[in-house]
C-alpha cells in the first residue's frame, strides 16, 4: 500500500496536466491549486482504505476525469440559481418571489450608480430614503402614512416596541402563531417589551373577550394572520370593523399583521378568505404590516401602512435605523408597486401573482412542452406522463387551497425516485422536484418558459450521474 502513495502524483503535475488541457483558466490559481491539494487528500485517505489496487490507477491522466469533476463541483459560487418545479410559488427556501422585468432592471440601475437614495433632488440636501416609496403605497393602500424595513417579522417587533412597550396587547389564542423560522408571536412580543394578554378560546374568541380584558395597562388591540395554518369547524373570529369599534370605545390603536398581504384581489381568481391591504386600511385598522416578497411579489421587506400619528411614531424609534432596507431593495419595491398602479399590469408582469392565476389551459400546454423536453432528453430509458394535480401559493397564504394544474411525472428504468431527486440536487442548476405517492413531479407553474429545456437538461444530468 505504501508503494500506491509513492505513485500519486504531485500538486505541481497535476497544475501543469491542468493548463495543458486548458482547464480552468478562469479560476484563480491559488483556488485550484487548494482544490488540487484537497482533492489527492482525498487520494491519500483512499489509498489507505484500500480503494487503489494498481499504480496506473493513480496515474494523472487517470485521475482527471474526476479531479476536472471535483474542482468544477467545489468552485462553484456556494449562493445558486435553481429551477422551481415544486410548484409552491413562493417558496421561502428557495427565495421566496421572483422580481418583475421592471424591477430587476430597477435594481441593476440602483446598484451600478449612485441615486438619489437619501438626497433630495429638489433642494439639494439630505433627503429620506423612505420618501421613494411612501406616496405610491399610500396611493395604493388608502393608507395616510408608510414606512419600510427589512421584513415583516421586522415591521412586527418595531410597530409593537414602538406603540406597545411595557403595556398590553390583546391578541386572540386562535392567532398566536408560530411560523417557519421560529418567529413567534408571542416571542416577539415579549422581546418588544409589550405584555402579551391571550383572550379566547383556539378556535373562538369573541368581541366581550377582547372588551373584558382591556384596562389601564391595555396598549392595544392586535390581529395576526394565522398564515399556514387554519383552525376550521367550530370556529369565531372577531371581525376587524367591530375591534376597530371597540378600539375607538377605549382610545386603542388596532394593529394587524398581515403576514403575506396582498395588494391584489385574488376573490376574482376564485382565491377567496383572504382580505386585501386595501380592504383591511378601509376597514380602519390603525397600523398594518405585511411581506414585501410573498403575495406582493416584491423583494425581501416588511411594509407599514396605517395612520399618520402612529406611522410617525414608528419612523422616530430608533430601532428602525437597524432595520432600514437597503438601496437595492427600495429600487425593486418602488418597480414593484409601480406595475399596482394598473392591477391588470400587476397581474401580466408580477411573476408571483402571474404563476398564481396561471389558467389551467395555460399549464397544460406548459406541461405539454415540458413533458416533450423530457421525452427528448431521456430518450427511451423514461416514462413521461401528465396528470393532474395541485399547486400551492406558499408563503403563509391560502394554506388550504389547492391551485389545479398539470403535472409531468417522470419514471426513469432502474432508478429510484428518491435517487432520481437526489441526483437532481447536484445538476447545473439543480432542479427541485416532488414526490407524490411514490411518483417523482415537476410541476410546470413555477418554471419559467425558458427553463423547461434546462429543467429537461437538468434531467438528463441527473440521470446521467445515477447510470454511469
Ligand atoms: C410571513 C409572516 C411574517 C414574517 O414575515 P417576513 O417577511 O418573513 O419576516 C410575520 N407574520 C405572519 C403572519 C407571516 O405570515
Amino acid at each position: 500500500m505504501s508503494k500506491l502513495f509513492r505513485h500519486l502524483p504531485s500538486v505541481d503535475e497535476v497544475l501543469s496536466a491542468l493548463a495543458k488541457g486548458g482547464g480552468f483558466g478562469e479560476l484563480p490559481r491559488p483556488l485550484v491549486k487548494n482544490l488540487v491539494n484537497d482533492f489527492l487528500d482525498i487520494c491519500r485517505e483512499e489509498i489507505r482504505a484500500g480503494a487503489f489496487s494498481e499504480p496506473e490507477q493513480l496515474a494523472v491522466k487517470a485521475l482527471m476525469p474526476r479531479l476536472t469533476a471535483y474542482v468544477r463541483a467545489k468552485s462553484r459560487p456556494h449562493f445558486r440559481r435553481v429551477l422551481n418545479a415544486t410548484g409552491v410559488v413562493i417558496h421561502t427556501n428557495l427565495g421566496r418571489s421572483l422580481l418583475a422585468k421592471p424591477a430587476i432592471d430597477a435594481v441593476a440601475e440602483a446598484c451600478g450608480h449612485y441615486s438619489n437614495c437619501e438626497f433630495d433632488l429638489s433642494t439639494g440636501k439630505r433627503g429620506s430614503r423612505y420618501s421613494h416609496v411612501e406616496k405610491i403605497l399610500c396611493d395604493i393602500t388608502g393608507a395616510e402614512a408608510a414606512l419600510v424595513v427589512n421584513n415583516n417579522a421586522a415591521a412586527v417587533f418595531i410597530m409593537l416596541e414602538t406603540l406597545a412597550k411595557g403595556r398590553e396587547v390583546i391578541v386572540s389564542r386562535g392567532q398566536l402563531v408560530e411560523i417557519g423560522g421560529s418567529f413567534r408571536i408571542p416571542d416577539v412580543m415579549a422581546k418588544s417589551g409589550a405584555t402579551l394578554r391571550e383572550v379566547g378560546a383556539t378556535n373562538r374568541t369573541h368581541l366581550h373577550d377582547y372588551e373584558n380584558a382591556v384596562g389601564d395597562q391595555t396598549g392595544a388591540l392586535m390581529r395576526v394572520h394565522t398564515s399556514n395554518f387554519r383552525v376550521v369547524g367550530f370556529t369565531k373570529e372577531v371581525p376587524l370593523a367591530e375591534l376597530r369599534k371597540l378600539g375607538d370605545r377605549y382610545n386603542l390603536p388596532v394593529l394587524e399583521d398581515l403576514g403575506s398581504g396582498t395588494l391584489y384581489a385574488l376573490e376574482g381568481e376564485g382565491l377567496l378568505g383572504e382580505p386585501t391591504v386595501q380592504q383591511v386600511v378601509a376597514q380602519g385598522a390603525d397600523v398594518v404590516s405585511f411581506s414585501g416578497d410573498k403575495v406582493l411579489g416584491g423583494p425581501q421587506a416588511g411594509v407599514i401602512v396605517g395612520r399618520k400619528e402612529y406611522i410617525d411614531r414608528i419612523k422616530k424609534n430608533p430601532i428602525n435605523r437597524a432595520m432600514r432596507i437597503d438601496k437595492m431593495t427600495l429600487a425593486a419595491l418602488e418597480a414593484t408597486l409601480r406595475l399596482y398602479l394598473d392591477m391588470d399590469e400587476a397581474r401580466r408582469k408580477i411573476p408571483t401573482l402571474n404563476m398564481i392565476t396561471a389558467s389551467p389551459e395555460a399549464l397544460k400546454s406548459k406541461a405539454r412542452r415540458l413533458a416533450d423536453a423530457v421525452r427528448d432528453a431521456l430518450g427511451k430509458r423514461a416514462e413521461v406522463g401528465m396528470k393532474k394535480g395541485v399547486s400551492r401559493v406558499g408563503g403563509g397564504a391560502f394554506p388550504e387551497y389547492d391551485l389545479p394544474g398539470t403535472m409531468v411525472t417522470v419514471a426513469v428504468k432502474g432508478v429510484a425516485v428518491k435517487a432520481l431527486r437526489d441526483a437532481l440536487l447536484d445538476t447545473d442548476p439543480p432542479l427541485i422536484a416532488r414526490i407524490e405517492d411514490d411518483e417523482f413531479l415537476l410541476d410546470p407553474r413555477t418554471l419559467a418558459s425558458t427553463e423547461l429545456k434546462l429543467a429537461a437538461h437538468a434531467l438528463k444530468q441527473g440521470v446521467a450521474a445515477l447510470t454511469k
